[in-house]
């Protein structure tokens, strides 16, 4: 489906448009250039406070750790329940309902609480997902699952964001591998807009959304660009950013405490595969925004839900050129020129093995 003219498509997770302009692809960049990420770095950097062994913010040294390290954000955006109540904040029962009830009107505020992690996926200062190995990443994927397991456990917190930030062009302050978990007392906008979606096919259709989107895009066949056994990755219909990468599990399932060992192997691999093809695209440490959508910790049984993660990179056509959502995008609605058949086509072709490590 090679389709040149102007059209929007339906995303059908968070119920929005977005608008496609293939015939605009081939006009010249007169915009913004960006630096390239440094090729190469040090194994290990004293400065870095996420290296093992060194201090981080008021003197809190890192242990020397071998595999992953989580530590809490030293500088976190939300505070516990105790926290928040030290510096003025409500004391009030979550299970009462009371934080949950808008109370001003126009001028409507809520109480937030929550815990903010970081997540190190090795000692190592220079190498990112697809140069770790397999089981280096099913170690990653585990801390993911025990966090995820232990948060969820705690009786405020009800939803549970892994994502990671990857890159300076991402606001990434940092090039040391890690991931941050932002554990939340609500539910944020955009799980809450796919939940909404979600539950609303599964009431029509008595079938699941992304089960069924899954079988018809296997059907089609030109969105995908990489799969395994237990996962499928694929450029959506909708993708708004040029690159954009949905994973989705092949088998209905939650989030990542209900995955198998299996699954979590498959997980680690096809992570792996994901993020090998995106640095070989413009053979550079490829930046992007990526996170796991799981069902609520809210209590409630969450059969719509079908866990999947999202990868937002910003690269547009080479390792100096990013797309802007801005003018248009901010006011009306998000646009691309590069259709996601032709994203998928060319991440399709790419090889798994990362470009460091060819001979
Ligand atoms: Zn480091
Ligand atoms: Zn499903
Ligand atoms: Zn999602």
């Amino acid at each position: 489906m090679h389709i040149e003219y102007p059209h929007r498509r339906y995303n059908q997770l968070t119920g929005e448009w977005v608008l496609v302009s293939p015939h605009r692809a081939k006009r010249p960049w007169l915009g913004q250039v960006e630096k390239t990420p440094p090729e190469n770095l040090p194994r290990y950097d004293p400065g870095c406070y996420l290296c093992p062994g060194n201090s981080r913010a008021e003197g809190v040294r890192n242990p020397n750790y071998e595999s992953t390290f989580v530590f809490d954000n030293d500088f976190p955006s939300l505070l516990t329940p105790e926290k928040s109540a030290e510096i003025g904040g409500p004391v009030e029962d979550k299970s009462a309902g009371g934080p949950n009830r808008p109370r001003n009107g126009l001028f409507t505020q809520l109480p937030e609480w929550g815990i903010t992690r970081v997540v190190c996926f090795s000692p190592r200062h220079d190498l990112s997902l697809p140069e770790l190995s397999q089981e280096e990443v099913e170690d990653v994927v585990r801390t993911w699952t025990e966090q995820t397991r232990e948060l969820c456990s705690l009786d405020y917190i009800a939803y549970v964001q892994v994502f990671e930030n990857k890159g300076a062009m991402m606001g990434a302050s940092n090039p040391h591998p890690h991931s941050q978990i932002w554990a939340t007392s609500h539910l944020p906008n955009e799980p809450a807009k796919e939940l909404e979606r979600q539950k609303t096919y599964l009431r029509e259709h008595e079938t699941c959304l992304l089960c069924d989107y899954l079988c018809a895009e296997q059907q089609q066949g030109e969105r995908i660009v990489t799969a395994n056994e237990h996962f499928t990755a694929l450029v959506p219909y909708w993708a708004t950013w040029p690159f954009e990468i949905l994973l989705l599990s092949n088998q209905h399932t939650a989030s990542l405490t209900s995955l198998t060992l299996e699954q979590t192997s498959g997980l680690a691999d096809i992570l792996r595969r994901i993020t090998a093809r995106y640095d070989n695209l413009f053979e550079i440490s490829f930046p992007y925004s990526m996170g796991f959508h799981q069902a609520p910790a809210d209590g409630e049984p969450h059969p719509e839900w079908h866990f999947h993660a999202h990868f937002y990179p910003p690269l547009l056509r080479s390792a100096t050129v990013r797309k802007f959502m801005v003018g248009f995008e901010m006011l009306g609605m998000p646009q691309r020129d590069l259709t996601p058949e032709t994203a998928a086509e060319r991440l399709h072709a790419l090889s798994e093995i990362h470009y460091k490590s060819r001979v």
